[in-house]
């Protein structure tokens, strides 16, 4: 008989420092909706043959109400993901020779996103070390080169994912509408952590990302739509009256949705915390400096992922007995977790949701392991 694997999770109670998984981390409420609704299609115990149209669980009201609202779009729909929102919004809109603009910052998914869409891509550029800012009038430069060609969509990675860099996206969308092309923000990092709303920005689309940052088991997403692409995005089949094509149908059709659900009057809460975020970061990087990394991207800095680049450590790796592992090893030793096992020169973190006295506590042990190991 095939032995049961043990699945016990080394890194439960730790203090998670990982940009990854800082706003994923469950409530209490839907650490519960995953256990109640575990098993498979129980969501669709009372489905009238759509899942967005399901009212008990209420499904229904999230999705027209309570999620279009929280996005500032006039639309909105569960996805599995923030990449499969990107992907349905840019396979609608693909066109045979058409192309998507992305900022040089975008996440991969963006990129796998464009090409199984069929879509060219064009990037807008980064600048160099320290900031590796996105410049919005690099939108122009790149729309400009590609006056002529069918550009079906913009994408700005609002923050991206390396540096936790927010760039302006009102100045993006105003050039983007200039050259009649829509645009979509991929709040993967801002949505559930951050006011961010579609509508105030100008975007036409925006796609959040429920594990990532809005307190839910995955894999699970948002995605925001304005009028104007509601029935070209939402469009149904021909066959089944009630199913939108590019959803296939129906997305997340279990616990996952159900745990999107039970966070959100606490997501609603955190977000207008924010303020109070972004100073706990700017705070624990200044701390950083003072023990000898170097943050890049945006300073002062405007989100909870931060990038540093640490001489420091790296020298230490030099000499250290385990050589490049050692930063891995020595904070485990600690009870932290979070920056990737090899990684000493650059890494990224997260102090997303962490008390203060958390912070000090991997803060001294940054400075506890650079004085004993060096
Ligand atoms: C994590 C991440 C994604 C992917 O999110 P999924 O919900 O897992 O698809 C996309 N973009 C950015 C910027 C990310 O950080």
């Amino acid at each position: 008989m095939t032995k049961h694997p043990t699945l016990k999770r080394s890194t439960l109670g730790t203090i998670n420092i990982d940009p990854l998984q800082r706003g994923g981390i469950l409530t209490p409420e839907a650490r519960q909706a995953l256990v109640e609704w575990g098993d498979g299609y129980s969501v669709c115990d009372f489905c009238p043959g759509k899942l967005e149209d399901i009212k008990k669980p209420p499904i229904h009201d999230f999705v027209y109400r309570d999620l279009p609202e929280f996005l500032g779009t006039d639309h909105a729909r569960v996805t599995n993901g923030a990449r499969e929102g990107i992907f349905a919004v840019m396979h609608a809109l693909s066109k045979k020779g058409g192309s998507v603009v992305l900022d040089g910052n975008a996440h991969y998914t963006s990129f796998v996103a464009a090409e199984r869409a069929g879509l060219d891509i064009s990037l807008v550029p980064v600048s160099d070390r320290p900031e590796y800012r996105i410049d919005p009038e690099g939108y122009r430069d790149v729309l400009e080169e590609k006056s002529g060609e069918e550009v079906v969509l913009a994408v700005l990675t609002y923050p991206d994912g390396s540096y936790g860099n927010i760039v302006d996206a009102k100045k993006v969308s105003s050039i983007c509408s200039e050259y009649d092309v829509p645009l979509l923000l991929n709040g993967a990092y801002s949505v559930g952590r951050m006011p961010v709303a579609a509508k105030d920005l100008g975007a036409d689309f925006i796609v959040g990302s429920g594990h990532k940052s809005m307190a839910a088991s995955g894999p699970v997403g948002v995605l925001g739509i304005s009028e104007p692409y509601h029935d070209l995005l939402l469009r149904r089949s021909r066959y089944n009256k009630n199913k939108e094509i590019e959803l296939l149908g129906c997305t997340a059709r279990g616990a996952t949705i159900m745990t999107l659900i039970a966070s959100f009057p606490r997501v609603l809460e955190r977000v207008a915390e924010w303020g109070r975020e972004v100073e706990k970061a700017r705070w624990f990087a200044s701390e950083m400096e003072r023990l000898g990394m170097i943050q890049m991207g945006d300073k002062p800095h405007n989100h909870d992922l931060i990038f540093f680049e640490a001489p420091i450590l790296y020298e230490i790796s030099k000499h250290a007995k385990k050589g490049r592992f050692f930063l891995y090893k020595e904070l485990k030793k600690r009870n932290i977790h979070g920056i990737k096992s090899g990684l000493t020169k650059y890494f990224k973190l997260s102090t997303y949701g962490l008390p203060e006295d958390d912070l000090r506590y991997v803060l001294d042990a940054f400075d506890e392991i650079i004085s004993t190991t060096r």
